[in-house]
């Protein structure tokens, strides 16, 4: 099968080879832990999601892996994200994010990261993040290698693209990489001269250009801080994934990057310099997938306007009123191609919700027509063939999911093969019922049984206020347990209940 993806680097539709037969290397960047992942990181880890289950589809093991940035590292605009993480966790709190108590002491900053990384895991799970499951093995803390981006930190002031400025900080000389800039399409000069704003900051007169990023900052005062042989302080930005990219993946060139677009500069453009100024290679990662913004209702996401959503904002009912199915969500973020603005609406949502269902349907009805016995099918089905190569193609998620919705409205000869057919769609889009049997259920706590056991009460109580011809009490029944969560059915057995999408 020919697969071609949209390389960032190339800025072209490339066919895709792996560097080894049959293994794809491939490092996603991962969630700053100083706060609660939005929808909109969610998209991109998602993207990363679809890609690899797909590789995994059609052969490939997937050697993956994501970091998680625990560090609480510079911005270019000198704040330190880890010393607001304080305050956001009480806006947290507020909002009824956050439970209270939920940080033993909230000014830890490892606390803090600590507490925000098993949500992150938590919300991850949920939507059928593969690499969730992998954690810690997979998905390394920034803090666990900062010895790893000592070295490579001397590693490239010995090779000449690093030096030690005046004032003690460390910085990478953009100059002694002439491929600087070439996957974000900026040039030294224009870089020089300031164009994106990014580059300036106080440091500007110690530096040797105004490109050059910080590698380490000696700062005995600041809330994270490591002895290091120039002076105690902590790293910069960038260095934390050209470093554990190299140590987990053990590649000096992978098969692919992934991230969202507002990575590519400079943090995507800096593991570049980084890992090759230490490998000595042309190129770091052999493709770039970056994946676009998401907004909501037309419009990026605000702070002020209230739209920085996060995944369990969704889940537990605080942007539609109700609480959403993580699946539903899922669905909704992967179905936009990765390359177009996801506009994420409670109509959208809506729309996810039915097509889940739908699909969900289809599942039980050939789970009843085969005693859940599936038949062993492979690429040569044409079905599962036209969703391959559908997804072949830079991932054309929407003429995939065209067929997987042909697929459900169709009577098939052999539930068997299409019950097979069935499982193999949603080894890549992980819908129904997502992480099934990969979810650790203590996380969902046993409130949801107790909801389960009071809502089939409830159907009992329905049932006999209909023999009893109590239709108003019958309605309000059926009202309670809607609003518990649930989908109500009256049929010639009764009232049965499902626990409802959205
Ligand atoms: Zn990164």
């Amino acid at each position: 099968m020919e697969i071609r993806f949209y390389n960032s680097l190339t800025k072209q539709r490339e066919l895709f080879e792996s560097l080894r037969l049959g293994v794809v290397s491939m490092y996603s960047c991962g969630p700053t832990v100083y706060d609660l992942a939005h929808i909109g990181n969610f998209r991109t880890f998602l993207f990363g999601d679809l890609l690899r289950r797909f590789l995994e589809l059609v052969g490939y093991r997937v050697d993956h892996v994501m970091n998680i940035t625990d560090v609480g590292h510079m911005t270019d605009g000198e704040e330190d994200r880890m010393t607001q993480a304080a305050s956001r966790m009480k806006e947290n709190k507020k909002t009824g994010r956050v439970a209270e108590g939920a940080v033993a002491n909230p000014d830890d900053p490892y606390q803090i990261a600590e507490y925000y990384t098993q949500a992150f895991l938590s919300d991850a799970r949920k939507l059928g993040y593969k690499i969730a499951f992998e954690y810690p093995q997979r998905v390394p803390k920034a803090t666990d290698h900062i010895d790893g981006m000592q070295e490579m930190i001397g590693e490239l002031i010995k090779r000449g693209h690093a030096y030690v400025a005046e004032d003690g900080v460390v910085y990478y000389s953009v100059e002694s990489f002439p491929e600087y800039g070439r996957l974000s399409g900026n040039t030294l000069e224009n870089l020089q001269s300031g164009a994106g704003g990014r580059v300036s900051d106080e440091n500007q007169s110690r530096k040797r250009h105004p490109a050059d990023f910080m590698l380490w900052k000696p700062d005995q005062h600041h809330i994270m801080k490591w002895a290091s042989p120039w002076g105690v302080g902590y790293p910069g930005w960038h260095i934390e994934c050209s470093v554990m990219a190299r140590k987990l993946l053990k590649r000096d060139v992978i098969d692919i990057h992934t991230g969202g677009e507002d990575l590519i500069f400079p943090h995507h453009e800096c593991e570049i310099a980084q890992s090759c100024g230490v490998t000595g290679s042309r190129r770091f990662a052999n493709f770039w997938l970056h994946a676009r913004f998401l907004f909501v209702n037309g419009e990026k996401m605000s702070k002020s306007k209230g739209t920085f959503y996060t995944a369990r904002d969704v889940f537990e009912g605080r942007v539609t009123g109700n609480p959403v199915h993580p699946a539903v969500l899922r669905y909704e973020l992967t179905k936009a191609h990765y390359r177009t603005n996801l506009d994420f609406s409670e109509k959208g949502l809506m729309d996810s919700g039915m097509a889940v269902r739908r699909l969900i349907e289809k599942r039980q009805s050939l789970e009843q027509l085969t005693n859940g016995q599936s038949a062993e099918v492979d690429l040569t089905h044409p079905l599962l063939a036209q969703f391959a190569a559908a997804l072949a193609d830079d991932l054309n998620i929407a003429e995939a999911l065209a067929i997987v919705n042909q697929f459900a409205r169709t009577d098939h000869r052999d539930p068997h093969e299409a019950l097979g057919v069935w499982k193999k769609i949603n080894s890549v889009l992980a819908i129904a019922p997502i992480t099934e049997g990969l979810l650790d259920e203590s996380d969902s706590g046993g409130g949801q049984d107790d909801a389960m056991r009071q809502a089939e009460e409830w159907c009992r109580e329905l049932d006999a206020a209909r023999r009893d011809k109590n239709y108003s009490r019958a309605d309000e029944l059926r009202k309670l347990i809607q609003d518990t969560g649930f989908e109500v059915r009256t049929g010639k057995e009764g009232t049965t209940i499902q626990r409802a999408l959205m």
